[in-house]
């Protein structure tokens, strides 16, 4: 007896390595824990002496070599077991009021030991969100680039195929051969490269969206005008596949408005034969609209399969076509006909940029039931252009 509290901590300085946490004094100590611990305890006295558990920041940097997770768990539990060993060696050694006091002196280094590792956890974690974001933005910036690279390239030889078509064509009728089998071959490769010259559009359209780089053509306008070139453009596409289109008439669609014609007709376009793509044959689609304040809605709604809620949002992001990607394919308007998944994105990125919004509404995805979707666009009314178009 005899000690108090001051001799007690002196002591275990002395004798660090009998006090040392079970962990480390089951075997042999390695010696970089010894010094860790005498470094420690020189800590806790200068600290306990000011009454300032921050005097352990010292400490914590030095030895705190690296924050990832196992290594700092495994630090602070080291550092914790030790003032907890602290404790229990004063409550045997002496007595309990000396031991209380030392105790109530130990508590704010123990709670400060807790604060700062989960600060340090708070820290690392962060960190590595921040990271895992800067990666995934350079990811979509390279992806970004790649489009519009590809893009670019593949326009040359597109364009080679297209005009050697055309020569194939003249040549034909200059030499006045009608050959049947020839010109179903002709207008074959021509469908082929206008599908091409389609997707490659499609990409460049894409990356100029991801980079702001869409100017609008902002011209007074009628929405009756853009529906009814979609009613006469689809119409094929209708037939072929038995479903049928209404556009229905509502206040408004007359009224002059500011917005560039042919991108809002692209965006509807490619809502629009979605709705064709994704609605079974004989099924039927409305287009119906209304007048808000200072918006025009228009909804394009179908009786086709429907999308999952979660899906819902995920559709309007680039290269996001959900379900089976082994059916990429062909058609604008056959059955689940597949595609690149740049429509809605483009869709989005022309509707964003006049300032509107877009999104879809459906019960979910069923191709027995087919519950439908119905795709809502908001357009802003302008009775001018906007100050500045870029
Ligand atoms: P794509 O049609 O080229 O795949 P989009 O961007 O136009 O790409 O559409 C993305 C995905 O959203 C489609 O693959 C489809 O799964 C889903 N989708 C779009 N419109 C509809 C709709 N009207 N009904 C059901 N699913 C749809």
């Amino acid at each position: 007896m005899g000690m108090d509290s001051r001799d007690l901590l002196g002591k275990i300085v002395l004798e660090i390595k009998e006090y040392l946490p079970e962990s480390a004094s089951s075997s042999e100590i390695p010696q970089i824990e010894f010094e860790m611990a005498e470094d420690f305890m020189l800590h806790l006295q200068r600290g306990i002496i000011d009454s300032d558990p921050t005097h352990l920041d010292l400490f914590f940097e030095r030895w705190l070599v690296d924050d990832t997770g196992r290594h700092a768990a495994q630090f602070f539990g080291w550092v914790n077991s030790l003032l907890v060993r602290i404790i229990e060696i004063s409550q045997a050694e002496l007595p309990s009021e000396e031991s209380n006091q030392l105790a109530a002196q130990l508590f704010p280094f123990l709670a400060y030991t807790n604060h700062y590792s989960i600060q340090n956890i708070l820290a690392h974690n962060l960190n590595r969100m921040k990271e895992g974001q800067a990666s995934l933005e350079r990811l979509d910036k390279s992806k970004s680039d790649f489009i519009s690279i590809a893009a670019h390239e593949l326009k040359t030889p597109l364009t080679l195929l297209e005009g050697y078509t055309s020569m194939m064509r003249e040549i034909i009728e200059q030499k006045n051969i009608f050959d049947e089998h020839i010109l179903m071959l002709l207008d074959g490769m021509d469908s082929g490269s206008g599908r091409l010259r389609q997707i490659i559009s499609d990409m460049i359209d894409v990356s100029m969206i991801d980079n702001q780089l869409l100017s609008l053509n902002y011209q007074p306008n009628w929405l009756v005008k853009v529906l009814s070139k979609i009613d006469q453009d689809f119409q094929p596409a209708l037939r072929s596949r038995s479903l049928s289109l209404r556009i229905n008439r509502f206040s408004g669609d007359e009224s002059v408005s500011y917005f560039d014609a042919d991108r809002v007709f692209q965006a509807l376009s490619n809502i629009v034969s979605n709705a064709i793509k994704y609605t079974p044959d004989g099924g039927k689609i409305l287009i119906d609209g209304r007048e808000l304040d200072g918006f025009f809605e228009i909804m394009v709604i179908d009786n086709g399969i429907g999308i999952d809620p979660p899906n819902q949002t995920i559709i309007f992001d680039k290269f996001q076509r959900i379900g089976d990607i082994t059916v990429h394919s062909s058609g604008k308007t056959k059955f689940k006909g597949g595609g690149p998944g740049l429509g809605l994105p483009i869709a989005k990125g022309i509707i964003e940029a006049h300032g509107g919004r877009i999104w879809v509404e459906s019960a979910g995805y069923d191709e027995l039931v087919c519950p439908g979707s119905t795709f809502h666009v908001l357009l802003p009314i302008l009775q001018n252009p906007p100050a500045s178009t870029n």
